[in-house]
């Protein structure tokens, strides 16, 4: 099928099928008209029967700065009602898509990998990195949020490191990233593309019902210590932080202007 989609490239490498966020202009933006076609891509590799590995990657300098803070605040929801809605359906829901995928999962980092970008790279079962990739959740700090919608940090990074990435919005660099576990590996930038699809094409090459089968049990030891609980708790918890009047005030001039003036995040 030929690439119908406008912000995101569908890679059809047969057995591999790698999506790309593809806003490289703007540090690939998470907008929600490319969030709903990275859920339909999503979507549609899980129906493909001869897909066996899918990567996030994204076309660029960075993986993803994050949500689209520069959008038309006409676009914005801004009651609670309207809100809640909006973020259970493009960060949360789809995330969570991913993180249920039920075929292995690579994410393929440089750059910034950021808030938004984080929380979508953070979904994915493995973590390939290039040695200028850097990870941030700086929305505490900056923007005065309840990190971002899904609260993946204390899984992929421990629970000490993900307090003090979050207290801090501090960025982590890849090598420290790679020393912690939160990602599998670190390679060149020039090598990156290569030693991603090397390693989709190793686990593609496994038997594809094995793979479905060790990656449920594998996500079920976090599903019995409550992860879809702690989750949907924290979501709600972060729609208390957009009520906040520290951040209806950063609110009422602009995320986008707030995000420019603190330069905490990355806008491409
Ligand atoms: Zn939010």
């Amino acid at each position: 099928m030929a690439n119908d989609y406008q912000f995101i490239i569908y890679e059809d490498r047969g057995a591999v099928v790698r999506l790309w966020h593809n806003r490289p202009d703007v540090g690939n933006a998470e907008s929600p008209e490319l969030l709903d076609e990275l859920d339909d891509a999503v979507r549609r590799a899980e129906a493909d029967p001869k897909v066996n590995v899918v990567v996030l990657a994204g076309k660029g300098k960075h993986f993803s700065a994050g949500h689209d803070l520069k959008r038309p605040r006409s676009s914005v929801p801004t009651t609670p009602e309207t809100r809640l809605n909006f973020e259970e359906r493009y960060y949360f829901e789809y995330c969570l898509r991913i993180l249920d995928f039920k075929k292995p999962t690579i994410a393929q980092v440089q750059g910034a990998c950021m808030a938004g970008g984080f929380m979508v790279a953070n979904m994915c079962d493995l973590v390939v990195a290039s040695e200028d990739a850097f990870f941030s959740d700086p929305v505490c700090v900056s923007l005065g949020a309840a990190a971002v919608e899904v609260l993946i940090h204390p899984y992929v990074m421990g629970m000490r490191k993900a307090k003090e990435f979050l207290f801090t919005g501090r960025r982590m660099p890849a090598a420290e990233a790679l020393e912690i576990g939160m990602v599998n590996k670190v390679v060149p930038l020039a090598d990156l593309d290569r030693e991603t699809l090397a390693l989709a094409d190793k686990i593609a090459a496994a038997p594809p019902f094995a793979m479905k089968l060790i990656k449920k049990s594998l996500n079920r030891v976090w599903e019995a210590q409550g992860i879809r609980t702690v989750l949907n708790a924290h979501l709600d918890t972060h729609q208390l932080a957009h009520e906040s009047t520290f951040m209806k005030e950063l609110a009422s001039r602009g995320l986008g202007a707030t995000v420019q003036a603190g330069k905490s995040v990355a806008a491409g």
